[in-house]
């Protein structure tokens, strides 16, 4: 397959999917870009853009290849198009293909956009963290409105990871107190 920046033929290099499945993708070892057939690029392991885009010191120095406006499909040479999202990053330029799904990234695109999607998913996790923790805060005071107000101190002990003394806790005014440093 010839790259669509500078018509050399590429290499092809394996790499792993998020199952262990291999995937191969096409890397032009002039301009470093890749292309990925279709939903390749969304599929790849996290790491694997770390494992083989060619950033080394000579490679970085040379200047960005994607500077034509036009980009011809390596599969099927339709034009290829700028993706642009205004939730994705407007420094990863990902070039597609309508015709065939396929995606090309510039050097560094990989890398770049494996961090991104890093980054979300570290913000999802912690957002799934703070909302399991306001759901069990939401029990604790649905228990302590009912009367159970033992029950409700043991599980709040619980929570904190430190043994409640019913005898500190024994107003609604604490427990609000506690619920506000937890969920701070
Ligand atoms: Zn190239
Ligand atoms: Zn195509």
């Amino acid at each position: 397959m010839i790259c669509p920046n500078d018509g050399t033929e590429m290499h092809q290099v394996k790499i792993v999917a998020h199952y262990g499945q291999p995937i191969i993708v096409d890397q032009c070892q002039i301009c470093g870009g890749i292309w990925f057939d279709e939903a390749e690029l969304f599929r790849a392991r996290q790491g694997e853009a770390d494992r083989i885009e060619m950033l080394d010191a000579d490679i970085a120095r040379a200047p960005s290849m994607i500077e034509e406006s036009e980009l011809l499909c390596p599969r099927d040479r339709a034009v290829m198009l700028q993706f642009a999202d205004r939730y994705f990053p407007q420094d990863i330029i990902l070039v597609h293909c309508r015709l065939c799904s396929g995606i090309w990234l510039n050097r560094g695109g990989f890398v770049q956009y494996q961090r991104f999607r890093q980054g979300l998913l570290q913000r999802s996790q912690q957002k799934s963290a703070a909302d399991k923790r306001r759901a069990e805060i939401k029990k604790l005071v649905e228990s302590y409105e009912s009367g159970r107000i033992t029950g409700t101190l043991r599980k709040l002990g619980e929570f904190l990871s430190t043994p409640a003394d019913r005898g500190v806790f024994t107003s609604l005014g604490a427990i609000l107190w506690i619920i506000d440093q937890i969920s701070n």
